[in-house]
Order: structure tokens, then sequence, then C-alpha cells
């Protein structure tokens, strides 16, 4: 199968069809979050209140970086020209769901997806769950191994894997998880010329 034959698209948002702005190490700091642990997982095991306190801070923050996304070089060009294809195309991603609409209006190609279709971490469990992915083929009633999954990190490669789905890493100039990959891009420039192979 080539990549121009697959009708249905899941994109990570951050660092996939944006530039990653997010400082995790940061972030880590501020919420005094363990360095090799994961963000998320951590807050979720945290104590109710603090937890929300924590998330709450996230939020603020994240709202921040949200409203000045910038695109990723040739993200918004591979974006139309799958909906201008007629595929259907959604958003899997760990930023809260308000903000990953704020960041698609940001960087001009909100319109490109279907409201519903935009999963943020509190519509399913967080990749690399497959979660999220598995709700998506089920809106669209498509078998899994027709969709792809197109991110920037491992945790996208593992969602995708997991799901059953198709994987394309994207926005790193070699490829660190061949084993997890079905197609790897330098970037969604690349990713574009891709599709008319
Ligand atoms: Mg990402």
């Amino acid at each position: 199968m080539t990549l121009s034959q697959i009708r249905h698209w899941v994109f990570d948002m951050d660092g996939t069809l944006t530039v990653a702005v997010h400082d995790f190490a940061a972030i880590r700091v501020a919420l005094d979050i363990p360095a090799q642990d994961d963000i998320l997982s951590h807050l979720a095991a945290l104590p109710a209140e603090e937890a929300a306190a924590k998330h709450a801070w996230l939020l603020e923050h994240e709202r921040d970086l949200a409203l000045g996304s910038r695109p990723a070089p040739g993200a918004v060009a591979l974006v139309r020209e799958l909906a201008g294809r007629g595929c259907r195309l959604a958003i899997l991603t760990r930023n809260a769901r308000e903000l990953a609409h704020v960041t698609l209006q940001a960087i001009g190609i909100a319109d490109c997806f279907e409201h519903e279709h935009v999963l943020g971490r509190d519509d399913a469990e967080p990749k690399p769950s497959p979660e999220g992915l598995l709700k998506i083929a089920q809106a669209w009633a498509v078998a899994p191994h027709e969709m792809v999954m197109v991110g920037d990190y491992l945790n996208d490669l593992d969602c995708g894997r997991a799901a059953g789905a198709r994987t394309v890493l994207v926005n790193l100039p070699d490829n660190p998880w061949p084993q997890l990959t079905d197609w790897h891009a330098a970037d969604c420039r690349a990713l574009q010329a891709l599709l008319s192979q």
C-alpha cells in the first residue's frame, strides 16, 4: 500500500503540525515532577486537589503557547492537500482539546478537521494508549489498518502500532524507531512529496 491510497489520517499536533515549543524540562521543574516521569501519568497519580492545581497551571501555560503557535514547515500545504483529496482528518493530542482548537485556528487549518474529531487528553487515555485512535476508527467506521497515525515522537508510533494502524514519523532527520515506523519523512514537505509516489 502507498501513502496516497490511505484515506484516513490522524495527526499528532505539537511538534508535528506545529513547531515544537513545549519546554517539557521546564514544565517538570515548575510542577515538581521528576525528570524521568511522564508528565500526564505523574499528575494522574497525585491527590485530587494537587492534581487539579497542577493541571490548571499546565492549561494556562499551554494556552499561551497555543495562541502563539506556528505551523511546522509544509504542514499547512500537506493538510490542505489531504483535505482537498477528500481524506478524513483527525487530531489525537496529549494537549487539552480546547487548546488543540486554539492551535489549529492559530496556524490556519481548523477548517480541515471536523470539530468532534479533535481528541485531547481528556477524551481518551493519552498516547501511547491506542484508545483515542480506536475511538476515531470507530467513529469513522474503518478498520485501524486503513488509518495512518502521523507524529514526531515515540508515543505516536507506539499508539499507532498498538491500535493496528500504520505509522508515519515526521520532523526528525533520522529515524530512531524504524521497527515502529511504516514511513519516515524529514518534515511535512517531504511527507507531502511521498503522496505523489
Ligand atoms: Mg508531538
